[in-house]
């Protein structure tokens, strides 16, 4: 078994959280390696971004060769509902900040991302499975690695970060899994090469159609004609459907008055995908020699998007403090790190369950709209979830609760 020299950090997965994190790391000198599992590209979920991480990647110099895609452009959210139609347009939100992002196809994006750094000099090893950590008492580790063939390797790191994403690697091997606080949810997916599309706004608009007040579907076209559906609603909605998952998909179709039509007969590029129970907690976010990033750490609901923001966000954070503790700079991990993270977890937290309350969904649908209040949910839905001068994130407790009881009251006065 070979053992590889001592490095500063080994990032585990190379999804938008690990590229990020590497990218910061390279940048700063620090000596990095990323090992991935897969081969890349490779298929997997999280196609639409918020405005927000867009920061994260001009940051840490990724955004130039994700321009170069031509991915197709997100300037906002379309929400469905009944026959009311809630747009949201990120040019008109309360944070200042990006107001547009992508809607991605991620084999696509995240092999941009890793032909990127490896063009930068960042050393990716694809097909590197980790199936064991040790940590010593300092915090340095030996990380044991699995090839496609079988063979191990062991690589020595000062640091790890586990970007590791539903692979949940140092959750898993450290037993640091906790049930998340939402209730369980599913979903079922797939990509269709639309021979429908319409053309302009309604063709190329990411939709969330509320199918029924707790399931919905989304619909979110790229710029290379296909398109990703998918339904999302509690587990016990989604086992009601039997047969194969394409006829599982066929038949919710069927809910949908909007779409029906549009996706009727339109091949599945692959067989749906079914993700059970995909909320994922866990106790802590970071220990001696190690942080949790991206899904590896939380994962609530694909509802608002936050996915890949709460990645990058979370990975650039982590390298920053990393590097910062390299040299020699004390760090606070429980309020730099655990506290800032949770602040922003919290806040789409709080959407994620008011969303399926229907306390949101009666203010994203209530006429007439108030502009003040859709303006300052409209920067929470794009990522700017740490602004403490929106009051829909400083009282994103009560708020949402509040103007959805008002909206009750003046329903049954009216
Ligand atoms: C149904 C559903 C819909 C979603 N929709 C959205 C959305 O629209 N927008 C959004 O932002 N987010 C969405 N998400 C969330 C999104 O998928 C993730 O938040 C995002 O991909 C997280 O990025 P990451 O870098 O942490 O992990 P990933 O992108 O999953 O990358 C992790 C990498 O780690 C590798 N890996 C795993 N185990 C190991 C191991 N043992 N050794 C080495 N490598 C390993 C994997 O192969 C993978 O490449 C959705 C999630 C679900 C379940």
């Amino acid at each position: 078994m070979t053992t590889s020299k001592n490095i500063d950090v080994l990032i585990i997965g190379a999804g938008p959280s690990g590229c990020v994190a590497a990218a910061h790391l390279h940048n700063q000198g620090l000596s990095i390696k990323v090992v991935e599992k897969n081969n890349f590209p490779r298929f997997v979920i999280g196609e639409s971004l918020l405005p927000r991480c867009m920061d994260h990647f001009e940051e840490v110099g990724l955004l130039d060769c994700l321009k170069a895609q031509n991915f197709e452009v997100k300037s906002g959210a379309r929400f469905l509902k009944n026959g009311v139609v809630c747009d949201f347009d990120f040019s008109k939100k309360h944070t200042p900040g990006w107001d547009w992002t992508w809607q991605v196809p991620r084999a696509d994006f995240d092999v941009t991302l890793t032909n990127e750094l490896q063009k930068k000099g960042v050393n990716i090893e694809f097909e590197q499975e980790v199936v064991a950590v040790d940590f010593a008492e300092d915090g340095s580790s030996k990380t044991t690695i699995k090839d496609s063939e079988g063979n191990l390797s062991i690589i020595e790191a000062k640091y790890i970060i586990d970007s590791s994403g539903f692979g949940r690697v140092l959750p898993r091997l450290l037993d640091l899994d906790k049930p998340s606080a939402l209730p369980k949810h599913s979903s079922i997916f797939t990509h269709v090469k639309e021979t429908k599309r319409p053309k302009g706004v309604e063709g190329t608009i990411i939709t969330f159609d509320v199918v029924t007040d707790d399931v919905w579907l989304w619909v979110i076209p790229f710029s290379n004609g296909v398109t990703s559906i998918g339904f999302v609603g509690p587990t016990e909605f989604l086992e009601k459907y039997t047969g194969s998952p394409s006829e599982k998909i066929t038949k919710m179709m069927e809910l949908s008055t909007y779409y029906q039509e549009r996706f009727e007969g339109e091949a599945h590029l692959f067989p749906p995908v079914e993700i059970k129970n995909y909320s994922k907690s866990v106790k802590q976010l970071y220990g001696k020699g190690f942080t949790l990033t991206g899904n590896s750490a939380e994962f609530l609901d694909p509802v608002f998007s936050s996915g890949v923001t709460f990645a990058t966000e979370s990975a650039l954070l982590s390298a920053k403090l990393i590097t910062k503790e390299l040299n020699g700079e004390p760090v606070d991990w429980e309020v730099e790190y655990t506290d800032y993270i949770k602040e922003g977890v919290h806040v789409f937290s709080t959407y994620v369950k008011e969303w399926y309350t229907g306390n949101l969904q009666k203010i994203f649908f209530h006429r007439p709209e108030n502009p003040e209040i859709k303006k300052q949910i409209c920067a929470v839905l794009a990522g700017y979830v740490w602004d403490k001068s929106n009051p829909f994130v400083k009282n994103h407790n009560r708020l949402v609760k509040t103007v959805a009881t008002v909206i009750d009251m003046e329903t049954k006065n009216s």
